[in-house]
């Protein structure tokens, strides 16, 4: 799924709303040539009387939808009492930048998946510093799974005209300092679909193995995130952005 020579592109909803609304977002992932789709199932949200999220039966949505478009899965995993599940079904388990720092959330991720060897996404907390990214890996890495992902997702500054701070000088750092693949989620570190292209261009200049994307059929509509999600109808532009600037650094998507 990652190689020195490939970008990898992730892409699909915030959440998982709607049976019509997982399978559209999937079969325009599918179509855009993008191989592993995305949606919240448990959502962790800021507000408690924002959308929660359809719980298992979103997971259980997302994977019909991704079965049928022969689609690769990755979902967020919120607590100990769905990681059962969620490791059972997923093929990458995502862990939300509000949870990267739940120390027994990330111990019992590496012990699911010390045999399995199941690909975990990790965030990085809006608040914690590349260090404390690279060590909240670390309670993964140690029990035994290597597969771990960094996912750079902006950070909290003074600045207000994005949603957040996308740290693309933790790219060039964390590609130094580790080995581990290193995806960049323009999404939640915008806040703006104006910003996702130009964004994605600039997180694979700067070197990162991965960008990730929100997309929704109808980003007006959404119950999450509509206003950081790209319309799933413009998700071949986007691929055919990453695709350009992928290539003058020798590199093909994945
Ligand atoms: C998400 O991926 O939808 C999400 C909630 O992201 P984050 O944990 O980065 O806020
Ligand atoms: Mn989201």
């Amino acid at each position: 799924m990652f190689a020195s020579d490939k970008v990898t592109l992730i892409a699909g909803p915030c959440s998982v709303e709607t049976r019509e609304q997982v399978f559209a977002a999937a079969k325009a992932v599918k179509e855009a040539g993008i191989k592993i789709f995305r949606g919240g199932a448990y959502k962790p949200r800021t507000s408690p009387y924002s959308f929660q999220g359809l719980g298992d039966e979103g997971l259980e949505l997302l994977v019909e939808a991704a079965k049928n478009y022969g689609l690769m899965t990755v979902t967020e995993v919120t607590e100990v009492d769905v990681l059962e599940k969620v490791h059972e079904k997923i093929d990458v388990i995502q862990v939300g930048a509000r949870n990267m720092d739940n120390y027994s959330l990330l111990k019992k991720i590496g012990a699911i998946t010390a045999e399995s060897k199941k690909w975990v996404l990790l965030k990085r907390s809006f608040a914690a510093t590349i260090e404390e990214l690279l060590l909240a890996a670390e309670y993964i890495l140690s029990a035994g799974n290597p597969n771990v992902i960094l996912c750079e997702r902006g950070i909290r500054t003074f600045e207000h005209a994005t949603r957040f701070t996308l740290d693309l000088n933790a790219v060039p750092v964390l590609k130094k300092l580790s080995t581990l693949p290193v995806v960049v989620d323009v999404s939640h570190g915008t806040g703006r679909a104006d910003m996702l292209i130009p964004m994605s261009r600039a997180a694979i200049a700067a070197g990162a193995d991965g960008v990730m994307i929100e997309a929704h059929p109808n980003p007006k509509e959404a119950l999450c995130d509509g206003q950081q999600s790209l319309q799933t109808s413009h998700l071949k532009e986007w691929v055919e952005e990453c695709r350009k600037v992928a290539s003058v650094l020798g590199k093909s998507l994945y």
